[in-house]
C-alpha cells in the first residue's frame, strides 16, 4: 500500500468513523454516489474579495503546486493570499480561504463559512488546517468569516459588511494539539488489510461507505433505534445492547408519541384520532388553495435588496378547489428569465390566490417566511402578501403530531414518506424528484451556467415536480376526510 496522506475532509471522516476512513482509502470504489451536487447555494462565496488586492493561488487546489505557489506568494509580499494551500512532509494537505501576513510577523488564517453562526463542526476542519499550515508558517490567529444575516445587498456586494469576523484561535489550537498522535495511529490502522471494528453509530445513516460495511448494513434496519432517539442516545444504547433492532431491545426511554409510533410499527398498523382530524378539517375555509413554492437561497445575494441565504421563491404551484367535493383547477408561475423572480411571481400569485379561503401548505414556517421575504422585496404589495399568512393551514401537523400516522411513515412526516405511506407508488415521480437538486440547478441557471438544452430540461422538471407536491396535498385532505369518522 502506498503512503497515506490526509486532507481535512479525511480528518473529519476519521473522527466520525475510522472504518469509513479505512474504506475510503483502501477501497475507494466502495463509496456510494452522493454528496454535494456540483453547484450549490454557497457558490460564489469563495470568490468574494474580502481582502482588497489579495493574491490568488491559481494552481488547482489540493496539489503540491498550489502549496508551492502559496509559499512563493507568502515570501514575495505582504498581500493576503486567497485559496492558499500547504502540505506537510508526510503529504497531508489543507487549503485555506485566506492566509494573511501580519505586519509584526507571522500569519493569520481565515475560513469562510456559509452560515450565520459559528457551529461546533466548523472547528474540526479548522483545527486540521491550523495543524497543516503551522508545519510551514507561523500561524498567530485563526478567524471564521461568517455571513451577516442583517446584510442587505444594495448595488455591488460589500464584503466587509456581508461577513462577520469571529476569532477562534484558542479553541482551534487546543483541538489541534492531539492531531499528530492521532494521524500516526490512523496510519497504522490504515496499513492493516482489514477495516477496524466499528459498530453502528450516529453517522451510519448518511455514510457513503455503508454498502462496503456489511455489519452496519445488516444491523441497522430502516426503522430502528436510530429512528426514535437522538443519535448520541441511540449510539450509547447500541453499544450496551449490541443491536439497533427495536424488536430485540428492552423498553426504551421514549416520549408518549414515540412509544405509540413504535407500537404502531410493531403491529404494522395505523394511528388515527378522528376527533382531532375533524377539528383540523373544521378550521378550513372555502375556497381551498393548495400552495407550494420552489426557492433558491444563495449565500451571496444575487438580487437587489436580498440578504445572504434569503429564501427567494422563483416558482409556485397552486391548486384551487372552490367547494367541497368540487373539481380542482391549477395555476402556477415559473420564472424563466435571468433576473429577480420576485416581482413577476408576486403579481401572478396575488392575481390567482383570491382574498378569502384557507391556503393549505406543507410546513407553514417555510411559506410564511417566503411571504415575508416577498413583502420586503415589493413594499407596494406587502399588505396583501402578509395577509396570506393569516390564511395558512399547515397540513404537515396532523401527520407530524401522529393524529393520522401509518407505520409506513417510519417515524417521518416528510411529504415523501407520508405520500408513500398513503398512496404507495401513485406519486412515484415525487419519490424520485429532489427539491434541493432542482433548486441548485435553478441557481446555476440564474448565474448563467446552463445552456439552452439544460434550461429546457430544468424547466420541464420543475413544472412536473412542483405541481406534484400540491396535487399530493389535495389528495391528503381527502385521506383525512376518509379517516375523520
Ligand atoms: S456504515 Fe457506520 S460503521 Fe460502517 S463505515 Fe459507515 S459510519 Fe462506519
Amino acid at each position: 500500500m502506498s503512503a497515506v496522506s490526509f486532507s481535512s475532509a479525511d480528518y473529519v471522516l476519521g473522527l466520525q468513523c475510522l472504518a469509513a476512513l479505512w474504506l475510503k482509502k483502501r477501497r475507494p470504489g466502495s463509496a456510494a454516489k452522493g454528496g454535494q451536487a456540483g453547484y450549490w447555494q454557497g457558490d460564489g462565496l469563495k470568490e468574494i474579495a474580502y481582502f482588497k488586492g489579495a493574491a490568488r493561488v491559481e494552481a488547482p487546489p489540493w496539489t503540491p503546486e498550489a502549496a508551492e505557489e502559496t509559499a512563493e506568494l507568502a515570501q514575495a509580499g505582504r498581500r493576503a493570499i486567497s485559496q492558499a494551500a500547504a502540505v506537510t512532509p508526510k503529504g497531508d494537505f489543507a487549503a485555506a480561504d485566506f492566509l494573511k501576513p501580519r505586519p509584526q510577523g507571522g500569519f493569520d488564517l481565515f475560513a469562510i463559512r456559509a452560515g450565520a453562526t459559528v457551529k461546533e463542526h466548523h472547528y474540526l476542519p479548522l483545527a486540521f488546517q491550523y495543524h497543516i499550515f503551522s508545519s510551514r508558517y507561523s500561524i498567530e490567529r485563526v478567524f471564521i468569516l461568517r455571513l451577516n444575516p442583517g446584510y442587505v445587498r444594495l448595488g455591488e456586494i460589500e464584503p466587509r459588511k456581508m461577513f462577520r469576523k469571529t476569532e477562534v484561535t484558542a479553541v482551534v489550537k487546543e483541538m489541534a494539539a492531539g492531531i499528530p498522535r492521532r494521524l500516526a495511529a490512523w496510519r497504522r490502522t490504515l496499513a492493516r488489510n482489514t477495516p477496524p471494528k466499528a459498530g453502528p453509530n450516529q453517522h451510519c445513516k448518511p455514510c457513503l461507505y455503508r454498502g462496503g460495511c456489511w455489519p452496519a448494513e445488516r444491523e441497522i434496519p430502516d426503522y430502528s433505534l436510530f429512528s426514535v432517539l437522538s443519535p448520541e442516545k441511540a449510539e450509547a444504547i447500541y453499544k450496551k445492547h449490541k443491536t439497533a433492532d427495536l424488536r430485540e431491545l428492552p423498553a426504551l426511554p421514549l416520549s408518549l408519541q414515540k412509544r405509540d409510533e413504535v407500537e404502531c410499527w410493531r403491529e404494522g398498523g395505523l394511528i388515527k384520532k378522528p376527533k382531532e382530524i375533524r377539528a383540523f378539517l373544521q378550521q378550513l375555509r372555502w375556497p381551498l388553495y393548495f400552495l407550494d413554492y420552489e426557492t433558491i437561497a444563495p449565500a451571496v445575494p444575487l438580487f437587489e435588496g436580498a440578504r445572504p441565504l434569503e429564501q427567494i421563491p422563483f416558482q409556485f404551484s397552486l391548486y384551487i378547489q372552490e367547494r367541497p367535493g368540487g373539481r380542482t383547477s391549477h395555476q402556477g408561475y415559473l420564472h424563466q428569465k435571468i433576473g429577480d423572480p420576485r416581482p413577476a411571481l408576486t403579481k401572478s400569485l396575488l392575481a390567482a390566490i383570491g382574498r378569502t379561503g384557507s391556503i393549505i401548505v406543507y410546513n407553514r414556517n417555510f411559506e410564511k417566511s417566503c411571504h415575508e421575504n416577498l413583502a420586503e422585496a415589493s413594499p407596494g404589495q406587502a399588505r396583501a402578501l402578509l395577509a396570506l399568512n393569516g390564511r395558512l393551514v399547515d397540513l404537515f401537523l396532523p401527520f407530524q403530531k401522529r393524529i393520522l400516522y401509518s407505520h409506513l411513515q417510519a417515524g417521518s412526516a416528510s411529504l415523501k414518506k407520508v405520500c408513500l405511506a398513503f398512496f404507495g407508488r401513485k406519486y412515484e415521480a415525487l419519490e424520485i424528484g429532489n427539491g434541493a437538486e432542482a433548486s441548485t440547478s435553478y441557481l446555476a441557471f440564474q448565474r448563467g451556467a446552463l445552456n439552452k438544452g439544460e434550461q429546457k430540461k430544468l424547466f420541464s422538471n420543475l413544472k412536473a415536480y412542483c405541481g406534484l407536491d400540491t396535487q399530493v396535498m389535495v389528495d391528503l385532505v381527502k385521506v383525512l376526510e376518509k379517516h375523520a369518522s
